[in-house]
């Protein structure tokens, strides 16, 4: 492969700073996110337009929101909760989320006496398309080490407690193998519907690094 400039790079070059005045809210991260999106368009390296489609996908339809959906069900309806339990590839797949990094799905059901939580010790592989892209710590070495090591000291970092009593399980995701945690479902959410269940399902509470929020959507208070 030659990487060789084109020739108009530095006229381009200039171009794009000229419009630098217009971003005066750009952080150092959207700007140095910019200068890399440019040289890699004018190398020829990516299509900007599918990046934007890509961008799309992530920014609008795949994220937590899809996870909750999916819990939501499990909650509301028993059926679907056992085939989430079963089959959870199939069971979410039929809500029309599927993809990458989503292919072998497991779910992991937290109960008064068991709470899950997910890391990837290895480095970051994450359920996209319920998820979304994983956030900053999940891929960070101190999570990746001490959810293994000290999975209730984390659970207390994020700002939760659970009884001494309840046996925390920790599952390494591979690359094969991608898992979704369902949360409990929260007291006092009797009747609530699927989509006002959903607005309560955190990003965290499917990691296993949080607790769903309260009816109300403050934080669950804890014995
Ligand atoms: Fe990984």
């Amino acid at each position: 492969m030659s990487h060789k400039d084109p020739p108009r790079s530095r006229e381009k070059h200039r171009h794009a700073d000229d419009h630098h005045h217009e971003g005066s809210a750009l952080s150092e991260m959207d700007l140095r996110v910019r200068a890399l999106e440019s040289l890699l368009t004018e190398k020829g390296y990516i299509d900007p337009k599918a990046l934007d489609i890509l961008i799309e996908t992530y920014e609008h339809r795949v994220g937590p929101h899809n996870g909750a959906r999916v819990v939501a069900k499990a909650w509301s309806d028993p059926a679907y909760r056992q085939w989430l339990m079963d089959d959870a590839t199939a069971a979410i797949a039929s809500l029309g989320y599927a993809g990458r990094q989503g292919e072998h799905m497991v779910a992991l059901e937290n109960t008064p006496a068991v709470h899950n939580m997910v890391v990837c010790t290895l480095c970051s592989c994450y359920p996209w398309p319920v998820l979304g892209l994983p956030p900053v710590w999940y891929k960070s070495a101190p999570y990746r080490s001490r959810a293994v090591i000290d999975p209730r000291g984390v659970l207390k970092e994020f700002g939760f407690e659970l009884p001494p009593e309840v046996e925390f399980r920790v599952w390494d995701s591979t690359a094969e193998v991608r898992y979704l945690v369902v949360p409990m479902r929260p007291p006092g959410t009797d009747g609530m519907s699927e989509e006002a269940l959903a607005a309560l399902v955190t990003r965290d509470s499917m990691i296993g690094t949080g607790l769903p929020l309260a009816p109300g959507g403050s934080d669950q208070e804890l014995a």
